[in-house]
């Protein structure tokens, strides 16, 4: 969701320095942006709604104290009013604020009483009064502390003082991490962000604050103020991979990695999946929870781990997780999977989980998130900073790991590493010229529909819902995933001649009815596009796939992601940024 980053540091361009901060979060999502520098011993401010497109930040003066933001609106409009960063009555205490203030109306009448002056409709704006109406009696600090006590709700605020030599901030819920320098120090939402400054970083914990100066950095606990020793850690990820390189799009770029994100991953399974492994083998009770498209692969996870260990585990998205704890005890394992390992219904169903006692697995592609640090075994994805905000290598390297889980505990290991690096090689295969070329031409014939239906059975049902999450997102036509089965219970009213149906054909099980499903669709006028490594008369469109068994979803998977990515393009749209979306879900 929204983008935070701050500097305070020895060099004089902090409004520029901020100002990228922000375009390296810009993949986020977010709806307005706006950039703070202390300047000159006053508060500069520049804000503006939309994108940063071609904007600068050249009319802000310098200065080596700044804070900036991206906005995805929760209260008030999208305005330049609303925009972060708020500034107090005074304008010397700026703001910027991921989150949702729950008891602001109460606050904001209380300082309304006191005569404070509203400018936005924000429920972000109270938290600089507060700090303005605190300060007259304590020092900035402790009005940041007192401030932060009183709010409600899951929150991350980074503030700045036009006299004070610090930026403070605090954190419960959404994510901040601390960049350390040379007599530099940063703060921002994302680690990427930091990347062209430092690897060296730190995770602030929920209920801590971080006093940055100039060349040193406290941490402390935010209700005791009790100093917190803390260590530092050192991000694995390399700036060249937050680059676009040679690709026009975040979203192409992260699909033309997958088959190295499946090859790294099939040379894993060592002592960490040995430990994971031997907590699901004592588990009768076993649980995936995730979110969007790692509610998929928690599905395929489900499937994955019955058919190929003979285990059952129940897939449970993020935000249903609450309404099935009466289940949960002792004895249950939760499997939570996140990109981002900030995914806030994902956590909170992680925490309700620990507090009946259950066991957590991540499996999170980001070192160190919040999802990281409160597991208690985890596997990194491995597929490197995810940019466009559809995902992509993330779940297929989701995908891959849970292949690997079922058959390390299946006392196959090996065999699920040879099927991963067969995997890699079939993904190459769909990437290929000649391939997506194919993908590309079919994306120029259906461009103007208003449905797609896509259809699939077992594993191929949650790699439906994959392919059907990645045509809504990105080319915004409505797209369903169907288990095949479910077709002529209902959905079947809605094809007509020429809907464009997909549908999932593995060599496996599910052929033969799908199969048939396919034929009842073609008998009412669809339009049949058949992903399977069989062609089939009833196709009107082949999109070939080579049979890779138990992984085959991973290259339907890859064949809708080019599918969506292609159908974005014809319909004039950037498939990296979609409307209203975000990239890591910070506020429930
Ligand atoms: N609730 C705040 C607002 O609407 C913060 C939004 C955000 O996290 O970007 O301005």
């Amino acid at each position: 969701m929204c983008g935070v980053f701050g500097y305070i540091g020895h060099r004089s361009n902090a409004a520029l320095l901020v100002f990228e901060g922000l375009k390296r979060l810009e993949y986020r999502g977010y709806d307005s942006w706006g950039v703070v520098v202390v300047g000159r011993g006053k508060i500069y401010v520049k804000k503006k709604t939309g994108k940063i497109g071609g904007a600068t930040v050249d009319e802000l003066p310098p200065g080596s104290l700044a804070i900036g933001h991206t906005r995805w609106a929760t209260h008030g409009g999208v305005t330049e009013k609303n925009a972060h960063p708020h500034l107090d009555c005074t304008h010397t205490i700026a703001v910027i604020h991921n989150g949702i203030v729950e008891n602001y109306e109460s606050i904001q009448a209380e300082l309304v009483h006191a005569g404070h002056r509203f400018v936005s409709e924000t429920d972000t704006e109270i938290i600089a009064h507060l700090l303005e109406f605190y300060a007259h009696n304590m020092s900035f600090i402790e009005a940041f502390v007192k401030t932060f006590q009183r709010l409600e709700g899951l929150n991350a605020i980074v503030a700045i003082h036009h006299k004070e030599r610090v930026l403070v901030a605090a954190k419960k819920g959404s994510p901040l991490v601390i960049g350390f320098g040379k007599k530099e120090n940063f703060i921002a939402s994302d680690p990427s962000a930091l990347l062209p400054h430092t690897k060296e970083v730190y995770f602030l914990e929920d209920g801590q604050m971080a006093v940055l100066r100039d060349a040193s950095v406290s941490v402390m606990e935010s209700a005791s103020q009790k100093v917190v020793k803390f260590s530092t850690q050192i991000l694995d990820w390399d700036v060249s991979q937050t680059h676009k390189g040679e690709f026009h799009h975040f979203m192409l770029k992260e699909i033309y990695e997958q088959p190295q994100v499946v090859l790294g991953i099939a040379g894993s399974g060592g002592e960490e999946v040995k430990r994971i492994v031997s907590l699901i083998r004592k588990t009768k009770d076993l649980y995936f929870v995730g979110c969007g498209s790692a509610s998929y692969a928690c599905l395929a996870g489900a499937y994955l781990f019955s058919k190929i260990a003979q285990r059952r585990a129940h897939a449970i998205a993020g935000s249903e997780f609450l309404y099935h704890l009466d289940f949960i005890n002792t004895k249950s394992v939760v499997v939570a999977l996140s990109q981002s390992g900030e995914t806030i219904d994902t956590l909170e169903s992680v925490s309700y989980a620990k507090r009946k006692g259950a066991k957590i697995v991540a499996l999170v592609n980001v070192l160190g998130s919040s999802l990281y640090r409160v597991a208690d075994a985890k596997i990194l994805i491995g597929a490197g900073p995810e940019k466009a905000v559809a995902s992509t290598k993330a779940f297929i390297g989701k995908i891959a790991h849970l292949i690997l889980l079922a058959y390390a505990l299946d006392k196959r290991v090996k065999e699920g590493q040879e099927l991963l690096r067969k995997s890699a090689e079939v993904i190459r295969e769909v990437l290929a010229e000649k391939n997506s070329d194919r993908i590309k031409k079919l994306a120029h014939r259906i461009c103007g529909v208003n449905h797609i239906f896509i259809l699939g059975r077992g594993l191929s049902y949650s790699a439906s819902l994959e392919c059907a999450m990645k045509i809504k997102e990105i080319s915004y036509i409505h797209a369903e995933g169907l288990a095949a089965g479910e077709l002529k219970h209902g959905t079947l009213a809605l094809v007509e001649k020429g809907t464009p149906c997909i549908v999932l054909l593995p060599n496996d099980e599910t052929y033969a009815a799908t199969l048939a499903g396919a034929m009842e669709i073609k008998a009412r006028g669809g339009y049949i596009i058949g992903i399977s490594p069989k062609k089939e008369g009833v196709f009107d469109e082949y999109l070939p796939i080579a049979d890779v068994g138990d992984a085959s979803m991973i290259p339907m998977v890859v064949t809708g992601q080019l599918l969506a990515y292609y159908l974005a393009l014809e319909r004039g749209l950037d498939p990296d940024m979609p409307r209203n979306l975000a990239k890591s879900v910070t506020v429930r």
